[in-house]
């Protein structure tokens, strides 16, 4: 069995090391999730409740640790790993108090003839892979709903982060959770003990969050078997700043939607279109911001943005923000590497961006945010709704009518008007065409989870 290194991706350190699991492994973890599913999806769903919600009180006990060990394997900010972990254990909260509201219905068929009796049924043994940009949330963003449904899992979290959630894997199990309801495997590299899973006959429910293209290949396998899936793939978010926006609101809306976890999450604004009267207003306070921000060490409370994932990721977003230049984009800010031996990236704004211009076509997954002029309020929902993926919109305006006319028009899964943050427990959160299928949180999340049954009977 190889060994998987955990590398601190500020200073290289190493972390911890994790056995790497292989193929015949994983499909261990599913036959034991197998086995258990009988007996948790007959338990109490009370008595399920309950032990999510120790798993709650326990994260929550364990919060800072568990924040400093999201830094330690992630690099972002100690004060963004807080949110996310308070995030992350707010799943096991809320599908807590889902887990006793699985509901039903009984009818009688409108012909008179018989009665309807629908019911819901735990979908099964459910294989939950995620990425690692958010290493503790999306785990427990499946685990909650799954667990919560009557369903047994096994999770594959991204091997650059496994180990908040092997952390929580082990909340779960000092909740109270029995043995081999809840698996977590850590195969690299993925791919063969992933299809091997999704083949063995054995998985019922696919929950995947993670890039289009691995999503769509994902996708591809679980049709042979007919799995049922829930896909949580990128974003390309734009950002409309109207000329009628409350400034100080759109540019806190705009620091928070561009710079939670440095830029590296799905909900990133990565497109900035600004009307042209706010727009120099506008520009000036957000890059105020922006160059105002420490690049850094996570663990620093000094730092205000940590580095990126990898080299890899850090030479993606250079290259990205280089093409926009050579395309004539202004640089108001940023626009180079960390001085150190980091994968950082400072905070860049970009002006004088082309609606064309191929910044505006990629998901960036950094801290670079390219600004567009516009004058034309009709044409910018063609824009916005102009790429593949159909996430998240954020929209700034005064005139909240005009907002949510401009909502009904957009072509994405949320929107946040005159707010730069949308992610809530209690949400349905997921997107439109190439951004996923499904929604995660809300009691939507729970449906996600759950087959629904149909008897036609007379008695
Ligand atoms: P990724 O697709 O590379 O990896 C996601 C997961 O899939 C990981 O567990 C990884 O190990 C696994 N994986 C990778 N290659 C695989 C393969 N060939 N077969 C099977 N599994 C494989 O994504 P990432 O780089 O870890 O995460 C970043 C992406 O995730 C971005 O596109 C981001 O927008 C997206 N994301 C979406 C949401 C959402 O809710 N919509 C949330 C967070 C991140």
């Amino acid at each position: 069995m190889g060994v998987i290194n955990v590398i601190n991706p500020f200073d290289q350190s190493l972390v911890d090391t994790v056995a790497s699991a292989e193929v015949s492994d994983c499909l261990a973890a599913v036959h034991r999730a197998h086995s258990a599913f009988a007996t948790w999806r007959a338990t109490a769903p009370r008595a399920r409740a309950e032990m999510l919600r120790r798993a709650y009180e326990l994260m929550t006990a364990e919060h800072d640790e568990l924040a400093r060990l999201v830094v330690r394997e992630n690099g972002k900010v100690l004060a963004d790993a807080k949110a996310e972990v308070t995030y992350a254990a707010e799943f096991f909260r809320w599908f807590s108090e889902e887990a006793v509201r699985i509901d039903g219905d009984y009818r009688r068929a409108p012909s008179g003839a018989n009665w309807l009796l629908v019911s819901r049924e735990p979908v099964g043994v459910s294989l939950l892979a995620t990425p690692w940009n958010f290493p503790a949330a999306m785990a427990t963003r499946k685990m909650g709903p799954a667990l919560a449904a009557g369903c047994t899992v096994v999770l594959k979290p991204a091997s650059d982060t496994p180990l908040a959630a092997i952390a929580i894997c082990d909340i779960l199990r000092r909740a109270g959770v029995p043995d081999g309801v809840v698996n977590v495997v850590v195969p690299e590299p993925p791919g063969a003990a992933v299809s091997a899973m999704l083949a063995s006959g054995l998985v019922r429910k696919l929950s995947f969050t993670g890039s289009t293209r691995v999503g769509a290949m994902l996708l591809a396998q679980a049709a042979e078997r007919i799995i049922n899936c829930s896909m949580e793939l990128g974003g390309n978010a734009p950002l409309v700043v109207f000329d009628d926006a409350d400034l100080d609101v759109a540019v806190d809306g705009a620091m928070l939607a561009k710079m939670r976890n440095g830029g590296a999450a799905c909900t990133a604004a990565n497109r900035f279109f600004v009307h042209d009267k706010i727009h120099d207003r506008f520009v000036d306070a957000f890059a105020k911001r922006m160059s105002a921000m420490r690049l850094g060490d996570g663990l620093d409370p000094q730092t205000h943005v940590g580095p990126l994932i990898s080299r890899a990721q850090q030479d993606n977003v250079a290259t990205a923000v280089e093409g926009a230049v050579a395309g004539g984009a202004t640089v108001v800010c940023g626009a180079k590497r960390a001085g150190d031996t980091s994968f950082g990236y400072h905070p860049t704004v970009l002006t004088d961006v082309s609606f064309d211009a191929d910044i505006l076509k990629r998901e960036i997954f950094g801290p670079v945010a390219p600004m567009v002029r516009f004058t034309d309020a009709d044409d910018i929902i063609t824009h916005c709704n102009s790429v593949e993926h159909g996430l998240v919109s954020y929209v700034f305006t005064r005139d909240v009518g005009k907002g949510l006319r401009f909502a009904e028009a957009l072509e994405t899964g949320m929107i946040g008007l005159n707010r730069g943050l949308v992610s809530d427990p209690a949400a349905p959160f997921g997107g439109v065409k190439a951004s996923g299928i499904g929604r995660e949180g809300g009691h939507d999340g729970l449906l996600a989870f759950l087959e629904t049954k149909y008897v036609a009977g007379n008695w």
